[in-house]
């Protein structure tokens, strides 16, 4: 008869937990270092660092989170990794207590496998991958046949004892102790051997078919070094370092939930400490994948230029894209934690950045796609204003007075946006044409059309245009952002989703966006911005570091930007984080 007494439903042991140190409640945050931390990470780092605590009623000072590298899989984790994840934690802004490494249980890990060799609960075995998988599928039927009150016997019968369940499972503890000492010594090759847990092949969970505790693997591993060629599986570690490092809520995504019984018996048969686990929701968000497997795929193939790129939903790629902290953390909060599986809409994200973004930001006037303009009557028009009549105080936010101010002047020549200009008007076009004059923002004159001097191939070189500061001007449908002759060239790069499904499917490479990132090369931004850069580091603002481009979104400078103010020799890149309305976004 199968033993239950390992499945343990968690809120059972809350009570039991309460005695055991009761003034500390302690989570983890356990990522692989197997890829960089996306926002799905982020969802479960505000779990983990506050909302569960705050959920539990658990006051501040009496929380504990331990961020542990979960790190028993060589072959895809690295130095990099692991550095990008403690970078990431940091940026976020959550402390925790210590840092941990599954790996740094290795030892202890081991001992605690000869003492369940020693129980008689593991067993060195030597069937294959192909031999294993026949055994579990074979198991998984007469399971399946069990369920439905047929006779396994009949529907899925055991050809032999070898198979199921298996040869190796009732070999002596002197047998096992041998052969696992010497996987651990390296007298066996990859893949030969491995040590399985005597689980239970009458289980209706395919979790509890003895799994593999152990493997070979001659790989190096980047935290604990070249110490081992044997190394402990993701189920059989988790648990037991949970355990040792006195977790009480051990909080995983729901696709853990089978898993939650080979957790507890593991412990149960180490007779240990056992947490109690939560499963949630993993977070989805539309037009985007939140595997790190699959954002792996992407660098790989060169998609995108890196982890990092703004494109990414990954906490370095949002962080360059300009996503602050706060943001990102918000927007966690937001989303919450619930049980029921759901995409959340990549709008909710933009919009709470935008609200983030809307007070303290500093605006710009800025140009995507310069047309250079010449003022034809701007002597007079000086001469008429006076001794730095063209000069305008503009407030750094309308909203936010303690921002300051900046100037912009008014030149001969200025830079307007090719989408502020037609050749043909149309009732529901509001700016500049032939026809139709069109309103400068803060200079609050109408600019007319007089003349287009075109290039060779047909393309506009410049409008001449006239500047009608008249008493009884006729009032322009809109006005417009402009940039003065001395404004600084720089690079836009604005983003739409990276793919163009919303839910992408297993062809999810097809799906990508080829329109994900569209570059403005020869944009040019109002000078006075110069004064917030740093002048050793541009990538170092002096207030805050998003800007306001008006009526074009919300920027923050690239990292591939090698511009230096000093001199303003180099390139200035900026990514746009997000427009200033939805419809704008993609
Ligand atoms: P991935 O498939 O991206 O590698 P994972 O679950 O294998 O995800 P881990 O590095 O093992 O990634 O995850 C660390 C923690 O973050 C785990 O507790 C995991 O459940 C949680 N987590 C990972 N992805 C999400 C997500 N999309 N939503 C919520 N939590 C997540
Ligand atoms: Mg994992
Ligand atoms: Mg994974």
């Amino acid at each position: 008869a199968r033993s239950l007494t390992w499945a343990i439903n968690p809120p059972h042991l809350l009570s039991e937990h309460a005695s055991i140190n009761a003034s500390i409640t302690r989570t983890r945050f356990p990522p692989e270092p197997n890829g960089y931390l996306h926002i799905g990470h982020a969802k479960s780092m505000n779990m983990n660092f506050r909302l569960a605590f705050e959920k539990l009623g658990v006051p501040v000072e009496q929380r504990r989170t331990i961020f542990r590298y979960d790190d028993t899989n060589p072959d895809a984790e690295s130095e990099e990794y692991i550095d990008s994840l403690r970078r990431d934690v940091e940026w976020l802004g959550w402390e925790p207590e210590r840092t941990t490494y599954s790996s740094d249980n290795f030892q202890t890990l081991y001992e605690l496998a000869i003492r369940l060799i020693e129980k008689g609960l593991a067993y060195v075995c030597d069937m294959t991958k192909a031999e294993m998988e026949a055994q579990r599928d074979l198991a998984k039927r007469r399971s399946a046949a069990r369920a439905v009150g047929k006779d396994p016997d009949v529907e899925a019968p055991i050809p032999s004892a070898d198979v199921l369940p298996g040869r190796n499972r009732d070999t002596s503890v002197e047998r096992n102790l041998k052969l696992f000492n010497e996987m651990k010594l390296g007298l066996h090759e990859e893949g030969s051997l491995t040590l399985r847990l005597k689980m239970d092949f009458e289980s209706p969970n395919p979790n509890m078919y003895d799994l593999v505790a152990y493997r070979i693997r001659y790989t190096p591993h980047p935290h604990a070094g070249k110490g081992w060629c044997i190394y402990p599986n993701y189920d059989y570690t988790h648990g037991i370092c949970d355990s040792l490092e006195r977790i009480d809520y051990s909080i995983c995504t729901l696709e853990f939930e089978t898993r939650r019984e080979p957790y507890y018996w593991i412990l149960w048969a180490l007779d240990m400490y056992r947490p109690n686990v939560y499963e949630m929701s993993r977070l989805n968000l539309e037009y985007t994948v939140l595997s790190k497997r699959r954002l792996l795929k992407l660098v790989n193939a060169k998609y995108v230029r890196g982890w990092d790129d703004p494109r990414m939903p990954t906490i370095s790629g949002l962080r360059r894209r300009g996503y602050t902290k706060e943001i990102i953390n918000k927007f966690c909060n937001d989303v919450g934690a619930t049980r029921a599986m759901n995409v959340v809409e990549m709008v909710k994200l933009f919009q709470v950045a935008r609200t983030t973004l809307a007070d303290g930001t500093r605006r710009a006037m800025a140009v995507l796609e310069p047309v250079k303009v010449v003022i034809c009557n701007f002597g007079e028009e000086a001469n008429k204003a006076g001794e730095g009549g063209l000069t305008f105080e503009v407030q750094n936010s309308p909203t936010d007075p303690s921002l300051g101010s900046h100037e912009v002047s008014l030149t001969e020549v200025i830079y307007i946006d090719s989408e502020d200009f037609r050749l043909e008007d149309d009732p529901t076009y509001f700016r500049l044409s032939p026809n139709q004059p069109v309103g400068l923002k803060y200079h609050g004159g109408n600019l007319i059309c007089e003349e287009i001097v075109k290039n060779d191939d047909g393309s506009i070189q410049q409008l001449t245009c006239r500047l009608d500061t008249s008493e009884g001007r006729p009032k322009p449908k809109s006005h417009i952002t402009w940039v003065p002759s001395d404004g600084i060239p720089c690079e836009v790069r604005l983003y739409n989703h990276l793919f163009t499904e919303p839910e992408p499917s297993d062809l999810w490479e097809e799906e990508l966006n080829p329109n994900s990132e569209v570059i403005h090369p020869n944009a040019m931004i109002d000078p006075s911005v110069l004064n917030l850069v740093d002048k050793k580091d541009v990538n170092k603002w002096k207030s805050n570091q998003a800007l306001q481009f008006e009526r074009l979104g919300y920027f923050v400078v690239d990292t591939d930007s090698t511009f230096e103010s000093a001199t303003q020799t180099g390139k200035l890149v900026f990514n746009r984080t997000v427009s200033l309305k939805e419809d704008k976004a993609v």
